[in-house]
C-alpha cells in the first residue's frame, strides 16, 4: 500500500496545539512531523510528539484494564474483562457512598493529552453521583497568579508579535524546551535585531542562542545580577 500523508493536530494540552502530517504506510504510521504549511507552528514539534510512533506502538502501553493482585509497589496485575472492571469500580463507589457519602468521592482529573471532549468527559457522571468537585488548579494556579498580578487577567500574548519587538524578555521560562513554536518568533526577532533577554533564578538551555544570524544584526549581551540572563 503507497505511503500515505494524513493532516492532524497534536492531542497534548499545550496552547501550540501544533499542526501534524502523519505518513501512513499499511495502516500503521510510519512517522508523525510538524505541518510546514500551518502558519504558526511551521512545522516545528516537540521531541514527545515526533516520537509518537514509537509511543503508539509500544508494548508497554496498558490498553487493557488491569487489577492489581499483589502488594502496591509490587507491579503485579492481571488482565480483567471491561464488564468486571465496571463492576468492581461501581462496587466500590456504592460501598464509599453508602459509608461515607458521595462528597467522600474526588475524581482527579486535568489536562494532558487530552480534548475538549475527553477535558470534560467524567463531569456530568460525577455531577450526578453527587461527588466533590475538584478544583482544578493542578499545574496553572502559579502561572494564573502571576497573570493577574501583573496585568489583571488571565489573557496570554500573542506570540506572533514578537518579532516586531526591539525587546524580548523570557522570564522564568526555559522556552527553548517547553515553548518551542514561541522560538521560532524570538529567533526571527533576534535575526531584526532585538534584545533577547532571559531571566532564569537557575541556568537553562541558552534560548537565545544565536542564530543564522549574522554578527552585526544580533543584538548585544546583557547579564542580569540575580540569575542566568542572554541575549
Ligand atoms: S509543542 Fe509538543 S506537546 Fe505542544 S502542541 Fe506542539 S507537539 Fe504538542
Amino acid at each position: 500500500m503507497p505511503l500515505e500523508q494524513r493532516r492532524s493536530v497534536c492531542p497534548h494540552d499545550c496552547p501550540s496545539a501544533c499542526a501534524l502530517v502523519v505518513t501512513v504506510e499499511d495502516g500503521r504510521i510510519a512517522q508523525v512531523a510538524g505541518d510546514p504549511e500551518h502558519p504558526f507552528t511551521q512545522g516545528v514539534i516537540c521531541g514527545k510528539v515526533h516520537a509518537y510512533t514509537e509511543r503508539v506502538y509500544s508494548p508497554l502501553r496498558v490498553l487493557h484494564p488491569m487489577r492489581r493482585v499483589g502488594e502496591k509497589g509490587k507491579g503485579e496485575f492481571e488482565r480483567i474483562s471491561w464488564d468486571e472492571a465496571i463492576e468492581e469500580i461501581a462496587h466500590r463507589f456504592l460501598r464509599v457512598i453508602a459509608q461515607w457519602g458521595p462528597e467522600a468521592i474526588l475524581p482527579f482529573s486535568y489536562g494532558g493529552t487530552l480534548g475538549l471532549v475527553q477535558f470534560y468527559a467524567g463531569h456530568a457522571f460525577f455531577h450526578a453521583l453527587g461527588a466533590s468537585r475538584l478544583d482544578r488548579t493542578i499545574c496553572v494556579s502559579t502561572a494564573y497568579a502571576g497573570w493577574r498580578a501583573t496585568t489583571g487577567a488571565v489573557t496570554g500574548n500573542d506570540a506572533e508579535q514578537l518579532v516586531d519587538a526591539d525587546l524580548v524578555l523570557l522570564w522564568g521560562i526555559n522556552a527553548a524546551h517547553t515553548h518551542i513554536n514561541l522560538m521560532t518568533f524570538v529567533k526571527r526577532a533576534r535575526a531584526r535585531g532585538a534584545w533577547i533577554v532571559a531571566i532564569d533564578p537557575y541556568r537553562t538551555p541558552r534560548p537565545s542562542r544565536p542564530t543564522s544570524t549574522s554578527r552585526s544584526a544580533r543584538g548585544p549581551t546583557r547579564r542580569w545580577p540575580s540569575g542566568s540572563c542572554t541575549s
